[in-house]
């Protein structure tokens, strides 16, 4: 298929390129680079500066013609969200109706979206799954859920199908090693982790250590970013072929404390990485489990990547080249 990746050059982006280039679909890559990096835009691959906001660059660069358009185009901080909404409506929900209204006038039907757990909010019972209430708890993830919900009229209005996939927490770095391109200012738990690990801030805040889990701190449902990846490549397929839209959620089913996530990437890391214990992050959940029953159904998708060890060398394997 001849696939437009929006979002192509950031992190989870660049994943989603090789992952398509590697089954054998044709990638152009539209990013602005204001996170993207330059070195995530690989051989093989077309690319398109412009940005989201930009209604004649989408729509030049969708009148070549394309099957089907991966959108992972956003802001993503959460804490940033709650205090520059205005910011985050601009370019996740206006930018998406662009991307929508350039599909629908050169007649592309396909889109992989990029939503987030962050829809869910504050869980009611774990492991989530998709029928569980969605009660967005920052800003941010009621982008998702708003973008979600416009891509379910223009289902209904332009014959847009759709595939949202509602990520847990994202980690790790290409097994191959082929992503080269870090995140600048993470604020991620790992990558934060690994920057300290690789003397570049001097230590880990943990936020919280009184939630109600055996060691009290937060629980995630980390999943790697190549199972996320291979997630993508077989939603497009699955639209390509079969009729309708759905909502899945991506996680691994496992959870993992702050702490466990420390411990382990100071065994494999074999460096001292510093922790302090901060306060609790406001609209931070104590346990975010995923359950991914329905990708495997209706995609045979599972997490293949996502154990602690995998999640972790893969990183480390980038980030000590900085090491200070
Ligand atoms: N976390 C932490 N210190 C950090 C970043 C994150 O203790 O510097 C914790 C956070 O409170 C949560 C977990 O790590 O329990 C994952 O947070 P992250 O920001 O990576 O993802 P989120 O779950 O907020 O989407």
């Amino acid at each position: 298929m001849k696939i437009l990746v929006i979002g192509g050059a950031g992190y989870i982006g660049s994943h989603v390129c090789l992952e398509l280039m590697d089954a054998g679909h044709e990638v152009t890559v539209f990013d602005n680079l204001s996170s993207g990096k330059h070195e995530n835009i690989f051989s093989g691959e077309l690319f398109v500066k412009g940005d989201i906001m930009d209604e004649g660059a989408l729509d030049s660069a969708m009148s070549k013609g394309f099957d089907g358009v991966v959108h992972l185009a956003a802001f993503k901080a959460a804490g940033e969200s709650m205090l520059l909404p205005e910011k985050y409506a601009r370019n996740n929900i206006s930018g998406s109706i662009n991307i929508l209204n350039a599909m629908a006038k050169n007649k592309i039907n396909k889109m992989v979206f990029s939503s987030s757990a962050a829809v869910y909010g504050e869980p009611e019972y774990l492991p989530v799954d998709e029928k569980h209430p969605v009660k967005p708890e920052n800003f941010y993830g009621y982008t998702k859920l708003a973008i979600e919900n416009l891509l379910e009229w223009y289902g209904k209005l332009k014959g847009i199908r759709y595939a949202a996939l509602r990520y847990f927490n994202a980690a790790g770095y290409d097994i191959n090693g082929r992503v080269k391109g870090l995140e600048s200012n993470p604020a991620n738990l790992l990558p934060v982790i690994m920057e300290a690990a690789a003397g570049l801030r001097a230590e880990l805040s943990i936020f919280g250590n009184d939630y109600p889990t055996k060691d009290g701190t937060g629980i995630r449902d980390y999943v790697h970013v190549n199972d996320l990846a291979a997630a993508h490549v077989k939603a497009m397929e699955h639209l390509g072929r079969a009729e309708g839209s759905f909502v899945v959620n991506l996680g691994s089913e496992e959870g993992l404390s702050v702490m466990e996530m420390l411990e382990s990437a100071r065994r494999i890391t074999g460096r001292d990485i510093a922790a302090k214990i901060d306060g609790r992050r406001p609209g931070d959940p104590a346990r975010l489990i995923a359950s991914s029953g329905l990708a495997a159904s209706i995609l045979g998708w599972k997490a293949i990547h996502s154990s602690p060890d995998s999640l972790i060398r893969s990183s480390w394997a980038v980030y000590r080249h900085l090491l200070k």
